[in-house]
């Protein structure tokens, strides 16, 4: 595992309110929450998870998402989209073998169709409700961003399991992990220094992860609760840190690239 490393990065910010991440507290009250994304290098290929926004958030978000745009604000520059901060760290996004995507809200999916040798695993539940979603949770999904001619998809259903080991050596696994939306997925990363639980948006925050709050923005509250009760159990097992969606306390405080875990 000694040369398979986790890197953390950042596509700015997303301004929301605390009712979103948080259920039927601070209503209206604005709350900003950091947008990670994750480069696993691997010697089968790198591995990247999620994105967040496309670059075109930096410039004109209302002409790629709408009016959403002035519910859900972007807040990038331009450069902080995920294949240009690759190319400044010194990656080539050519070398990306494989994004996995937890799910396919707008903060997730900016970077989908950057990578030309990339396959795109997601849970085929996500793709299937992000085509058709309900109403209340609608405006979440930019089709531009995933519904795309020719891309390589590898889609995840129950034949597959809860779990999925993308290389089969143990170094990354997917985990079903629904409630935040139809179909989401959680990732342990076992690296060069231990073992990581990136739980996504199966907990946004250390407060979901630790029972304090329930989420804002869900599908399910009970499926919600059981996911992070299901990853609270794999993170235990595998003495992972846990890392949170989009938590704004604890974000600051891991080691972000260049640094790396
Ligand atoms: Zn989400």
């Amino acid at each position: 595992m000694s040369d398979i490393r986790l890197h953390l990065f950042q596509t700015g910010t997303l301004g929301c309110r605390r009712q979103d991440i948080y259920l039927n507290q601070g209503l209206g009250e604005p709350y900003e929450i950091p947008v990670p994304w994750y480069l696993i290098t691997h010697p089968r290929g790198h591995v990247v998870i999620d994105g967040g926004f496309p670059g075109i958030c930096a410039t004109d978000p209302q002409a790629h998402w709408g009016p959403i745009a002035d519910v859900f604000v972007p807040r990038m520059q331009a450069g902080q989209d995920c294949a240009a901060q690759m190319r400044a760290a010194g990656f080539d996004p050519a070398d990306v073998r494989t994004v996995l995507l937890s799910h396919l809200h707008l903060d997730h999916t900016g970077a989908i169709g950057m990578f030309p040798n990339a396959r795109h695993v997601v849970q085929r539940a996500a793709l299937d409700y992000a085509l058709a979603p309900d109403w209340f949770c609608a405006g979440a999904f930019v089709r531009a961003d995933f519904d795309r001619p020719n891309l390589d998809w590898c889609l995840l259903d129950e034949a597959w399991g809860d779990f999925f080991d993308l290389y089969g050596d143990g170094a990354i696994t997917c985990i079903r992990s629904p409630g935040h939306t139809v179909g989401h997925q959680s990732f342990l990363v076992r690296s060069g220094i231990g073992a990581t639980l990136l739980a996504i948006d199966a907990a946004d925050t250390m407060d979901h992860w630790e029972h304090r709050a329930l989420p804002g923005a869900v599908t399910s509250v009970t499926d919600a609760v059981r996911s992070v009760a299901k990853l609270r159990a794999v993170a235990d097992r595998a003495q992972a840190r846990v890392i949170p969606g989009h938590d704004p306390d604890l974000w600051p405080t891991l080691a972000q690239h260049p640094a790396f875990y």
